[in-house]
């Protein structure tokens, strides 16, 4: 199988600009200083929050921020809290990093401190 010309790696099954399944499971490191608790809403809060699947290694995720905790959900936790923008996570490799995903859409102060709240007590390692 040939190497995708955007990140330079391999993804069978999955094509920039796919939506994820809602069970597929997902990582988001927690940059440094912000873990809390409780997690800084502000980790939550962008309009393309990054997300790697989990198939990549906590370690490579964590190093992309020099982060040294992060945790673990599916989609479907995601995009039933940020639900009013109606979020969807998009698969988005990116150069070096075929595991690369987004949470798209604006997300309030109010879904940020609840996924936060909720993500709090998962923070590994
Ligand atoms: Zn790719």
């Amino acid at each position: 199988m040939p190497s995708c010309p955007q990140c330079g790696g391999q993804h069978p099954g999955l094509s920039p600009g796919d939506v994820l399944p809602p069970d597929t499971k997902v990582r988001r490191a927690i940059p440094a200083g912000k873990e809390g608790p409780p997690i800084s809403k502000s980790v939550f809060d962008d309009v393309k929050m990054s997300v790697d699947l989990v198939a990549r290694q906590p370690d490579e995720t964590m190093a992309t921020i020099g982060a040294t905790k992060y945790i673990a959900f599916e989609v479907q936790e995601a995009t039933q809290v940020f639900a009013k923008y109606l979020n969807q996570v998009v698969f988005r490799c990116v150069s070096g990093n075929p595991y690369h995903c987004q949470v798209e859409g604006k997300k309030t102060v109010g879904e940020c401190k609840k996924f936060a709240a909720i993500m709090t007590p998962r923070l590994q390692p």
